[in-house]
Parts: structure tokens; C-alpha cells; sequence
């Protein structure tokens, strides 16, 4: 049997380059090898959005763009739309049996990302417990490998726990996961933040044109502690320097920028110059895919259409087990 991927975002915003580095780029590296699911799971960002839904069916479109743009083949990939796989709900609500409140609490990730959006205590249930739900998304597609950025590290260890018990009650039905980290485990925001994230406004997207993308470059948190372009600068941990490791090819510009930076020898705005011209060589071809599929939003559909139906015959046939092991198909033919 070829081994699977599930992976998937948020439809919370077009995609970005966190994005790319942390995940993106493995799915595209491996989607030959791998039989490919790739989830817009609307139904997770409902969890902190359900008070503007509207927001997320225009960006389930846009996140697709993202995908087709940096090269996923609609002929490889599956792309499924969550909230179009009831299974998966029917899944999480066994799963939920299987996870104890403190373990919950104790996600990092989750309790980090509950203080940036100041619920205080009024914690929705829903977003609290989105692990048990991912969880669902990656076993019910019976996922070998899971390429994800840094911060889902824990919802992939709680996916792990969950099969395991699983597996050890009902039967071994289903595939323990494991996590793929990108070459760049957590890109920064541009505002130096730890992380790049569509709900944080410090992202660069992939579909940013030129003009947009150089502002943001220009306007890049750098060294804190560097006052004039004489005094020597930090490269570790300047967020400048992180973006031009990841996104600059051209090592030889990258390490004499470095050292010119290190001893005092150039300016922030020669160093963001270059990373906006590295950055522009890197988007270009993205950007110029990108605006071919969204001048066929027709075929965008179609294909989306059609992976979030043959993902969706995957889960059931999945939940067909699932049932069985659990003996819960006492009635059904
Ligand atoms: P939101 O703010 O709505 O949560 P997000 O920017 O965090 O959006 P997600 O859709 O939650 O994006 O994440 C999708 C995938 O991209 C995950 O695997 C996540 O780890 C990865 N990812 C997101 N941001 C980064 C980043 N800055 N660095 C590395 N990987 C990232
Ligand atoms: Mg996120």
C-alpha cells in the first residue's frame, strides 16, 4: 500500500511563507511518493471565526490558489474541504472518549494560542478540544506522515496517544502518525514575533504583489539594539537574516551581507533590498501560476470538488471499520 500524507490550514487567510517553509514545501517534495490528502479545515477555524463564517468560504478558495500556485498537482493531491466529510465529525466524537480533560489543558500550543486571542475563561469548547478533532482528520485518512511547522508538534503527539488507545481497545484499525517539520520549524513574523500567522497581521503571502511585498520587507522588525548602520548588528535572531536563510539561494550574498552586518558595514536597508529581490525571484513564478487558476475559478471548484469527494470515500470507508471494531454496526447492513 503507498503511504499517506494528511496535512492541512485554516481557511483564516490566504496562505503565507511560514507556510511554505513549514509545510508546503515538503508536500510538494513528496506528493509523488506519497498518496496525498491536503484538508481546508474550515470546521477548525469555525471554532475561533463562528461569529463571521463568511469569512472562511472566500478564503477556502483562496487557500486552494495557494496550493495549485506553489506547484500541488490537482492530478496527484486530493484536496478535501472538512466540513464536506461529516465522517470526520462522527470520528471525533468517539475520539472524545478517549482524551481526559487535563491532557487537553495541557497542550501548549492550544493554551498559547488561547491567550493571543484573549478568550480569558470564555474558552469555546469547540476550539479547546480542535485537537480532538484534528486528531479525527489525520486517523481518518490514515495518515503515515504528517508535514506541519513546529506548533503542531503536540496535536500530532495527541493523535498518536489517541490511536494507540484506539488501536489498544477496539483493534488495530488504524496508523499511528508521524510529524514531518520544515526545513524552517517556526518563520517568524515580520514584525519579529516567534511565529508567522494569518491571525497575527505579520505575514508575507504568497500571492502579495511586488509593490505589497516590498513594504512589508521595508518595514521588517531588524536588530532592536542597532541604532546606526555603523554599530555592529545581531544576525541571530533578526528576522532579516532568518527570511534570507530560508528564502535567499544565493548563500555567498547571504554570508558577506552577514558579516558586513556583524562588523557594522551596511544598513538595514541594503540588507532589505536584497531579501525583497530574493523574495520577488522566489513569488514571481507562484504569483504568475497563482493568477492563472484564479482566472478559472470554475476549474479551481472542479477540482476541489472532486478531491473532497474521493477524500471523502477514503474516510468512509475508514468509519466502516472504525464502526465494526467499536461495534457499533449492529443495525447497519
Ligand atoms: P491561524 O493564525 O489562523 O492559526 P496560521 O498562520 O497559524 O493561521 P495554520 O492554518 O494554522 O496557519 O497552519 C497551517 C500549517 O502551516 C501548519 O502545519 C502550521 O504548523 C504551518 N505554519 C503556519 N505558520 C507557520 C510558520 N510561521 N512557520 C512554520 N510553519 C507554519
Ligand atoms: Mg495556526
Amino acid at each position: 500500500m503507498t503511504k499517506r500524507i494528511l496535512t492541512g490550514d485554516r481557511p483564516t487567510g490566504p496562505l503565507h511563507l511560514g507556510h511554505y517553509v513549514g509545510s508546503l514545501r515538503n508536500r510538494v517534495r513528496l506528493q509523488e511518493e506519497y498518496d496525498t490528502h491536503i484538508l481546508i479545515a474550515d470546521l477548525q477555524a469555525l471554532t475561533d471565526n463562528f461569529e463571521h463564517p463568511e469569512k472562511l468560504s472566500h478564503n477556502v478558495h483562496e487557500v486552494a490558489l495557494d496550493y495549485l500556485a506553489v506547484g500541488l498537482s490537482p492530478e496527484r493531491v486530493k484536496i478535501v474541504v472538512q466540513s464536506m466529510v461529516p465522517e470526520l465529525a462522527e470520528l471525533t466524537v468517539y475520539f472524545m472518549n478517549l482524551v481526559t480533560v487535563a491532557t487537553l489543558e495541557r497542550n501548549p500550543t492550544v493554551k498559547e494560542e488561547i491567550k493571543q486571542r484573549h478568550f480569558g475563561k470564555r474558552v469555546p469548547v469547540g476550539f479547546w478540544a480542535y485537537p480532538i478533532s484534528q486528531a479525527a482528520d489525520i486517523a481518518i485518512f490514515k495518515a503515515h506522515l504528517v508535514p506541519v511547522g513546529e506548533d503542531q508538534l503536540p496535536m500530532i503527539e495527541q493523535t498518536r496517544e489517541i490511536v494507540r488507545r484506539f488501536n489498544t481497545l477496539y483493534g488495530e484499525v488504524l496508523v499511528e502518525p508521524e510529524a514531518l517539520i520544515g526545513e524552517v520549524a517556526r518563520l517568524p513574523g515580520t514584525d519579529g514575533s516567534l511565529k508567522m500567522s494569518k491571525s497575527l497581521g505579520n505575514c508575507i503571502y504568497l500571492g502579495d504583489p511586488p509593490e505589497v511585498l516590498r513594504k512589508r520587507v521595508m518595514s521588517m522588525f531588524t536588530d532592536p539594539t542597532r541604532i546606526h548602520a555603523t554599530d555592529p548588528g545581531h544576525v541571530e535572531g533578526n528576522p532579516v537574516f532568518t527570511y534570507h536563510d530560508a528564502f535567499n539561494p544565493d548563500t555567498a550574498e547571504v554570508d558577506e551581507l552577514k558579516q558586513r552586518y556583524r562588523e557594522g558595514r551596511v544598513g538595514d536597508v541594503e540588507v532589505k533590498q536584497r531579501l525583497y529581490e530574493a523574495l520577488e525571484r522566489f513569488l514571481a513564478p507562484i504569483r504568475e501560476t497563482r493568477a492563472a487558476y484564479a482566472a478559472k475559478p470554475e476549474q479551481v471548484r472542479e477540482i476541489i470538488m472532486e478531491g473532497t469527494r474521493r477524500g471523502r470515500e477514503t474516510a468512509q470507508a475508514t468509519m466502516k471499520e472504525v464502526r465494526a471494531a467499536m461495534k457499533l454496526d449492529y443495525l447497519r447492513a
